[in-house]
């Protein structure tokens, strides 16, 4: 995950490990460094460059230059910084509704089925909750059948409507038949589209209003780097969704999403998808990723 990004910092440093004495150039040299592996990874310009500032910052406020170790204190700053920007402390999805109402939100192929399919799994195993899948997507048939197959796999039933083209009285219905059946959390997959648009907005926010969600998360492929982070942005803006799903972290992704995603959305990434099937779920923990990155 992010060899790249790790080999380029990992780089950085060596300016600052190789030298006899430090001088202040060492530090701003590898700073630079640091911001160019940041960009490589496509994280944004500014964001890339408000990160190096503070860090030089903090390094001058340690009097980096007179440690013992000026290199390994720089990767702390580093991955204190990192951490810092991808979220600080892990947070969980609110379970207090009963039942919970989780809404899924993201673009086609973002990995919003496979998600909702995971998450049910990690409820259902992990917190020994009784999770009902409810198929909002009115559009493809295939995207309904994909949820059931995934809600076959994991054992977690399946609500749909089939003939009913109101996502809205689906939703509706699903959460009665929740509360009837005694299904504590309901897992909403809604339609996506290829790209952001108003229809699609308009319908997830109708759904939004009308179920009123304790928890509402935005699915997006990490693969696709700064767009990505405006994605999020246009969902944010309609829905203030409460968490972040990172999904396809385990292909060739280069990270930038990782790391801009909450600084420009002010919203945690709550939970990391690593593959295809049910089981490649991980909360996400910025500490142990910033951890994961610099080695
Ligand atoms: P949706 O249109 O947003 O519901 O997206 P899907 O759940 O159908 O996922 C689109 C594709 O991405 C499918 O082929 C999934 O198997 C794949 N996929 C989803 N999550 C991951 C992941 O974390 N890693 C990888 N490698 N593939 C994933």
């Amino acid at each position: 995950m992010f060899d790249n990004l790790s080999d380029k910092l990992d780089k950085a440093f060596h300016i600052l490990k190789g030298h006899g004495k430090i001088t202040d150039v060492n530090v701003a040299d590898t700073l630079k460094e640091v911001r160019r592996a940041l960009l490589d990874a496509d994280v944004n310009f500014k964001i890339a460059k408000d990160f190096t500032t503070r860090v030089r910052d903090k390094a001058i406020g340690e009097n980096v230059l007179t440690t013992l170790q000026p290199g390994q204190l720089m990767v702390k700053l580093v991955k204190d910084e990192l951490t810092e920007l991808m979220g600080g402390d892990a947070t969980g999805v609110n379970l207090s509704g009963n039942p919970s109402v989780i809404l899924m939100s993201g673009l086609q192929g973002s990995g919003k089925t496979t998600f909702s399919g995971k998450l049910a799994n990690f409820l259902k195993t992990k917190k020994n909750k009784k999770p009902l899948l409810v198929a909002c997507d009115i559009y493809r048939p295939a995207a309904i059948n994909q949820l059931h197959v995934v809600g076959e796999q994991i054992g977690v039933e399946v609500y749909s409507e089939e003939g009913n083209r109101n996502p809205v009285e689906i939703a509706q219905n699903a959460i009665k038949h929740a509360k009837a059946n005694g299904f504590n959390v309901v897992i909403v997959d809604t339609a996506g589209r290829l790209a952001v648009d108003e229809e699609m907005m308009d319908e997830i926010a109708r759904v939004h209003q009308a179920i009123q969600p304790q928890e509402t998360l935005f699915v997006v492929d990490a693969m696709t780097g700064q767009d990505a982070v405006n994605t999020a942005k246009a969902f944010n803006d309609r829905l203030n969704f409460d968490g972040v799903i990172l999904t396809k972290l385990d292909g060739d992704t280069r990270g930038g999403a990782a790391i801009s995603i909450k600084s420009v959305v002010d919203k945690p990434i709550k939970f990391i998808g690593t593959g295809e099937k049910m089981e490649a779920i991980d909360v996400f923990y910025p500490s142990r990723m910033a951890e994961r990155i610099l080695g």
